[in-house]
């Protein structure tokens, strides 16, 4: 019997798994419905789109014609109100049912709206699609000051914005360095002196309480918890995102963080799978469950979900997850879970060269490289084997080390 599937969100998790599918199930339906205006880009180029170093066409990935050419059926600006699990259906706002043998859910995450008087005025911008991009973009090239919220991965691309477009900002943050939560003082300060050197000053323990906006409703001023005032005719926001989940709430979907799925990305329900962004998933690496916000997780979940809604149990998911950062002349990379784990190393060799990797149990679940990325393969490795090295931090610390230098590996029990 010919199998339906519908996947909800186009982007690269969605996308991914329409295309393994397809591979897998040359007979099948398939039907991938998106709220986007656009079939799938490439996110992680959508911030070069807006500081201005590239144009508009190679960040699209797939047009219409490669949908149609696989014989999937896409369907662009529409948002699926409702899924009934029982009935094996899903609903969009016009009101169209489609029924599917198998559900995947890859609807990613919407960015978190900072809860303060003036966030939703003209000139305040938040930063997840295509839409964005331009709207910052267009906005960027015409102001002259500007402030950026949210100490993180996002945060930072806004930060390199503005400062690509040469307009001079303030980059808020709640504590004393750039993402508190995977670098110390020590790495951030690497950060913070390149932004520096962009006219992009870090304030630290600082925020935004409340923005003022002019006669027409256009942001002019952001104020910190401090009371201290900072001209702002641009604003970027990246305190967050909050997970799709809202479609799942009436159904018996498990939600915690994301959406429960297991290594093979299946739900609680057995005809119902999720992948990307979305998921708190089985981390088989890190032992417990996890969340990743990458484009290459999103991508592998994608496909493995895919594999096992033909196949259950196939293939499970087992990656480590990378991040990097490329705004300043030396390269930046976070792996894993940089943010976790009980015990710690870091080192620094140089102004623009520093090293952490966080523990858990004794073994590495992630890292952050500044300067020098080539440790990364031993590290990740070191990871997928999940050896027992926080013993031996003297010898990881070493800028240059070869795995034979730890001690044999002590496999883990479990
Ligand atoms: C500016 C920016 C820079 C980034 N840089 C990097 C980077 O350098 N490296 C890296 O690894 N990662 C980066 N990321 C993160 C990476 O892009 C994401 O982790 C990845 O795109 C997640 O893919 P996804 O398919 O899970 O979700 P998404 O890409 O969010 O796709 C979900 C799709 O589902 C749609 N949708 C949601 N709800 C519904 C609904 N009810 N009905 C229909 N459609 C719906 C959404 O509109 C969206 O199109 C960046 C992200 C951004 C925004």
């Amino acid at each position: 019997m010919t199998q339906s599937y519908v996947i909800i969100g186009d982007g690269v998790a969605g996308s991914s798994a329409a295309e393994t599918l397809r591979e897998e199930e040359p007979d099948a339906n398939i039907t991938v419905v998106t709220d986007e205006g656009e079939a799938l880009y490439n996110r992680i180029l959508i911030k070069e789109f807006a500081k201005g170093k590239l144009p508009e066409a190679p960040i699209s990935i797939h047009d219409e014609s490669w949908y149609a050419d696989r014989d999937i059926d896409l369907e662009l600006d529409t948002l699926v109100v409702d899924i009934d699990v029982d009935a094996h259906t899903i609903e969009t706002h016009e009101g169209d049912v489609h029924e599917w043998d198998k559900l995947l859910v890859a609807a990613g995450g919407t960015p978190t709206q900072l809860p303060v008087e003036n966030s939703d005025a003209d000139g305040v911008h938040h930063f997840w699609t295509f839409e964005d991009a331009r709207s910052i973009k267009s906005h960027i090239e015409q102001a002259d000051s500007s402030v950026v919220v949210g100490a993180g991965l996002l945060g930072i691309d806004l930060a390199a914005i503005t400062a690509a477009q040469d307009v001079e900002g303030k980059y808020l943050m709640r504590g004393n360095c750039w993402w508190r939560y995977a670098l110390s003082e020590q790495g951030a300060e690497i950060i913070h002196n390149a932004l520096r050197e962009r006219n992009v000053e870090p304030v630290f323990q600082s925020g935004v309480d409340r923005f003022e906006v002019n006669d027409s409703g256009r942001v002019t001023t952001a104020i910190d918890p401090n009371g201290d005032e900072y001209d702002a005719d641009f604003v970027g926001i990246a305190i967050g995102l909050d997970f799709n989940t809202e479609i799942i709430q009436d159904t018996p979907i498990e939600v915690d963080d994301g959406i429960v799925v297991d290594e093979y990305m299946q739900t609680n329900q057995q005809d119902v799978f999720a992948a990307g962004d979305i998921t708190e998933f089985e981390d088989l690496i890190l032992g417990e469950r996890g969340q990743n916000g990458a484009w290459g997780s999103a991508k592998e979940q994608g496909s493995i979900a895919a594999q096992n809604m033909v196949d259950y149990g196939s293939e499970p998911f087992e990656w480590v997850s990378s991040y990097s950062i490329t705004h300043f002349d030396f390269p930046f990379l976070s792996f894993g879970h940089p943010t976790l784990g009980d015990d710690e190393a870091e080192a620094k060799y140089s102004d623009s060269e520093w090293r952490r990797l966080a523990f858990k149990d004794g073994r590495i679940v992630g890292g952050v490289l500044i300067g020098d990325l080539s440790p990364q393969t031993k590290y990740k490795q070191l990871m997928r084997e999940r050896r027992r090295v926080a013993g031996q931090k003297d010898v990881l610390m070493q800028q240059t080390f070869e795995l034979d230098d730890l001690d044999a590996p002590e496999t883990a029990a479990e």
